[in-house]
Parts: structure tokens; sequence; C-alpha cells
């Protein structure tokens, strides 16, 4: 049962202790077991190759509990692989998808009162890590690796509708390289926009959209959600590119449309046809869906709708996941994953 002690409904998206995290050590060439840890602080070597040469990735999931009261868990398995991939890329080990499911299992039924109650419109944040912890002051991979999965209760993001943002394009700086980090979770993506990301907050713009880092041409993502457009005839655009990371989200919504009998499109989108669409909106784990009711690009500023209007087609989309994730719409495609209590 939920804890009666939380004011759920004032949650917001930040930390706030729980009962315990999970961990696991890589060391001798495999994983040890997993343990449950009451101690939110970590003790690691100085010489750690995540502390110096960022070996390290995350992953970001949330769990639900449901209209009948069962606690699920959204794709936990498109996370796991997302990790592993990751985890290949930096040179870590990864930790097999299934013992990775099952660690979100046993980390959140340990902490089962901090599952938002249905109704509230939270939500259990699920953060996975992997760091090399072995030291490491030549530059190789490191010898000792932790895994770990921390929760938190968050609130409902919107406390009323969807609220439209408006979005800029800062083109003295890039997130992502092609054939760079840019399709992989690693912590160094979101140390590369943190300073351009200040600066848009500072201007009064709360996210800021990536053009292609070679010819800034064509549009990426935000700094840490996914592109979408709406065709004015009701097409779902988004971009295709090698440094863009492939957000569960995304993937998701674009199998709603499809249910929805709308056409997916996924190829590269050039900066000039913003203007066209009749919606745009920003994709990932945290929101969903944030609409994005203006661009702006130096002294070009596209007006894709008025600041509070949002886009039918997006909420009926928002609306879906949504419901599957609280498990009041029928789960067709098999996505929630039941956490046993
Ligand atoms: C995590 C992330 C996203 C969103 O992915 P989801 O799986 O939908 O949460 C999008 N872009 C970047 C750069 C990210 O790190």
């Amino acid at each position: 049962m939920p804890r009666n002690d939380i004011d759920w409904e004032k949650l917001g998206f930040g930390f706030s202790d729980v009962n315990c995290h999970i961990r696991a050590v890589w060391k001798d060439g495999e994983w040890g077991e997993f343990e449950l840890v009451k101690d939110p602080f970590i003790t690691m070597h100085i010489g750690a190759s995540c502390l110096h040469y960022g070996q390290e990735c995350f992953e970001g999931i949330k769990a639900f509990r449901q209209k009948d009261g069962r606690i699920a868990i959204f794709r936990p398995m498109e996370n796991a692989k997302r990790m592993e991939r990751t985890a290949i890329r930096c040179v870590m080990p990864p930790m097999p998808p299934e013992k990775f499911v099952e660690a979100c299992d046993r980390v959140i039924a340990a902490n089962e009162e901090f599952v938002p109650p249905y109704g509230t419109g939270g939500s259990l944040y699920i953060r996975p890590l992997l760091i090399g912890t072995g030291p490491q002051i030549g530059v190789a991979p490191a010898k000792e690796y932790t895994f770990m999965i921390m929760v938190m209760p968050v609130g409902a993001y919107y406390k009323g509708g969807m609220k439209p943002v408006r979005a800029v394009i800062l083109d003295d700086w890039d997130r992502a390289a092609p054939h760079g980090m840019g399709d992989v979770k690693v912590g160094g993506n979101y140390a590369a926009s943190l300073f351009a990301h200040e600066k848009a907050k500072h201007d009064g713009w709360p996210v800021e959209l990536y053009l292609d880092a070679k010819s800034h041409q064509f549009v990426e993502e935000f700094s840490t959600s996914n592109f979408m457009g709406i065709t004015k005839d009701g097409r779902y655009v988004t971009p295709d590119s090698c440094s863009v990371l492939p957000s569960v989200t995304n993937l998701s919504l674009r199998d709603v449309a499809r249910d929805l009998g709308m056409t997916v499109e996924r190829r590269p989108i050039p900066y000039t046809e913003i203007r066209d669409f009749a919606a745009v909106a920003a994709l990932g784990t945290a929101v969903v869906i944030t609409p994005v009711w203006e661009i702006t690009r130096g002294s070009d500023v596209i007006r894709i709708s008025d600041p509070d209007v949002v886009h039918p087609t997006l909420t009926k989309l928002y609306q879906t996941v949504q419901g599957i994730q609280y498990g009041e719409i029928p789960d067709t495609h098999g996505w929630c994953h039941e956490v046993s209590i």
C-alpha cells in the first residue's frame, strides 16, 4: 500500500529518500549477486574510471500503480536492451537484459509503498546506472564495474492539461556528432548539453532543439527528448539519424499512431520543414509528450501554434500511452511488465 505520510499530489520530479537501492558488482569477468542497500551513499576508489574517463551510462523508466491495483513497469526490456548497447559502446560489461528487469522488480518490491497511488498521476521513477568503479589511470576500460538502480516517487508532470513550451536552436553548440555517442544513453551527452541548456533557460527558453552537427540543416532532437512533428495531413514524422537517442517513448508512440491509422515516417527532416508542421512535440519518459508551440533560431521565429493550444492528435497520443500505463486501456502490445509484490 502507498505510504500515508507522503503528499502525493504535491510531488515534483526530484530526489527523495526511499527504503533502498539495488546493486551488483562486476569483477573477475562476472557479475556478482544483487544486493539491496539502504545507504544512499557509495564509496569508490578515487581512481574509478567513471570519475576520470566517463565510463558511465544510465536509463530512465517508470512504474505505475494501475487501476486494478497492480504495479506495472512500462517496457523495461527496451531500456535493458538499450543499456546493453550503451555498455558495449563504452566497453563496459552489460547487465544481461533479463537480470536488469529482475533487478527492477526486486528494487520496486522493496520500495512498494513509494509507488504513488492510482489516480494521483504520479509514478515511481526508476534510474539504473552502470559505472566503472575499478581504478584506471592509463586510458583503458576498468576492471571493475557497479550496476545500481535507484527509485523515487515522482508527481504528475502536468497538473491539468498539457502545457506547450517554446524551444530554441543555438547554432553555437552541438550535442552529439555523427558516429559519436548521441545514440547511446551516457551522462556525457548531458554534460555536453548543460552549457547551452543553462543559456537557453536564462534567455527564456525551457528546451533547446539540436540540428545535425555536420551540416546544421536537419532536425535531430531536443537535449533530453526526441523530436516529432505532425504534418497538416496527419502524418507522424520523426528524424532518422545515427546521433539521436532511440527513445522508448517515441518507439511506443509510433505504434500508437499506427494503431490510430496514422502514417509514420522516420526520415531526415530538413530544418525548413518545421514551419509546415501542424504540431511539434518533445518525447521522453519523464513527460511523455511536451507540445512545442514556437521554435526560435536567431532572427527566425517559427510559430507552430497558439501558445496554449494543443493539437488534438497530441492529446490523443498522450492519453493513449498514459491510459495503457495506468491500465485503463487494453495493453494490446504487451508493454506493461507486472511486478509481483
Ligand atoms: C533518455 C533520452 C530521451 C528519451 O528517451 P525515452 O526512452 O523516451 O525516455 C531522448 N533523448 C535523449 C538524448 C535521452 O537521453
